[in-house]
């Protein structure tokens, strides 16, 4: 079986975990230190806080702008559950906003359609969904014009751009995850990126149960620290990780090239100004459950990101969202599934894929 995902550790990684090991210093640590400074050089941020997981970078994130009770945050129906998760933990409102059928990411003219039909909405969290940035230039026009807090969840989007221009330094906030099926890893992991000192101050605090100096807590903080362990696989993995984007781009053109012309799937939506990182390799086809079938029969991996829109999970049902609707969501939802596009794929592997793709209809 080729597997949708694939961690690709080694060496360097051993050494420093057990570099880790031998010197006690299991949890905080100059690794953990090193690893937010480094990751939040390479997106070309100030300042960066490590934390457990992508989930709690978004949740982080948004405590760190004031996000709380009474505030609404615009947000997509067509992204991982975490998205908006993060929003309820904060005991904010998600407004969900519907995207554009070429990218998949949320559509800034329905962003401005909402902020027009409800002033009171603060934040804006916003997803590169797949590895592609959404239209910055307009979502910084809109940002401006209403005065809007931006966090940007890059968790599938390590090195992507906009106008050459790295996703995760646009925003008051961005945050990352070091899941192992990401652009690169941490085990589990995530980060809080910022250019803003004095949100920095308040991320790093949050993470760490609100301590202002030893056992003074001034706020009400969690324990989302990333350990040393976790740091030390993410040092190897950042030296990597251009590597690994760059063969994700070789993959996702040697499918764009050799699969282009059928004309019963769509392939991924390019821009000129749009640096992609493939996250996920992401295909529409009308009859996808019996595509999906072809596809696990014949040893290729797939997988469906993702198979409806938030606000159709159980959970937002009894919210009350299961009423909403997006068009354009649910359209995608029902035709999308990701092939495996992860640097370890092999030509061979590679070659597979595209063979058995042309052979299906
Ligand atoms: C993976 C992911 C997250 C959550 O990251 P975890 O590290 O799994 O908590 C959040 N948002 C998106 C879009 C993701 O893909």
């Amino acid at each position: 079986m080729i597997s949708i995902a694939q961690p690709l550790v080694n060496k360097k990684e051993k050494e420093l975990v057990l570099e880790v090991m031998d010197s006690g210093m299991l949890a905080s640590g100059s690794y953990v230190n090193n690893f937010s400074k480094n990751f939040a050089d390479f997106i070309g941020c100030d300042y960066g806080a490590a934390v457990s997981s992508g989930t709690t970078a978004l949740h982080t994130a948004l405590l760190a702008a004031g996000i709380g009770e009474g505030d609404k945050v615009i947000t997509t129906p067509f992204t991982f559950i975490a998205s908006s998760n993060s929003i309820l933990y904060t005991g904010a409102e998600p407004v969900f906003v519907d995207i554009k059928e070429d990218s998949y990411n949320i559509d800034p003219e329905k962003i401005e359609a909402a902020l027009k039909k409800d002033p009171d909405i603060k934040a804006l969290l916003i997803v590169h969904l797949f590895g592609l940035s959404c239209d910055m230039d307009k979502i910084m026009e809109l940002v401006e014009k209403y005065d809007l807090i931006l966090i940007e969840d890059c968790a599938q989007a390590h090195g992507a751009e906009f106008d050459g221009k790295k996703v995760g330094s646009f925003g008051d906030l961005s945050t990352f995850s070091f899941y192992p099926t990401k652009n690169m890893t941490t085990g589990e992991g995530g980060i809080v990126l910022t250019n803003q000192e004095e949100l920095h101050q308040k991320a790093a605090k949050i993470i760490n149960h609100g301590q202002s100096k030893k056992y003074s807590h001034d706020i009400l903080g969690y324990n989302f620290r990333m350990t040393n362990l976790a740091a030390a696989i993410g040092l190897a993995q950042l030296e990597k990780l251009a590597a690994f984007n760059q063969k994700r781009i070789e993959n996702g053109e040697f499918f764009n090239q050799n699969l282009a012309d059928l004309d019963w799937l769509t392939i991924p939506s390019k821009a000129a100004n749009k640096k992609h990182v493939y996250h996920q390799y992401t295909l529409r086809v009308k009859d996808r459950a019996d595509f999906a079938s072809y596809l696990s029969e014949n040893g290729v991996g797939n997988s469906i990101h993702y198979p409806s829109a938030v606000t159709q999970q159980p959970y937002y049902k009894k919210l009350g969202y299961g009423e909403l609707s997006f068009e354009v969501t649910e359209k995608v939802a029902a035709e999308i599934i990701s092939i495996p596009v992860h640097p370890a794929l092999s030509n061979e592997e590679l070659q597979k894929i595209v063979d058995l793709i042309k052979a299906y209809k």
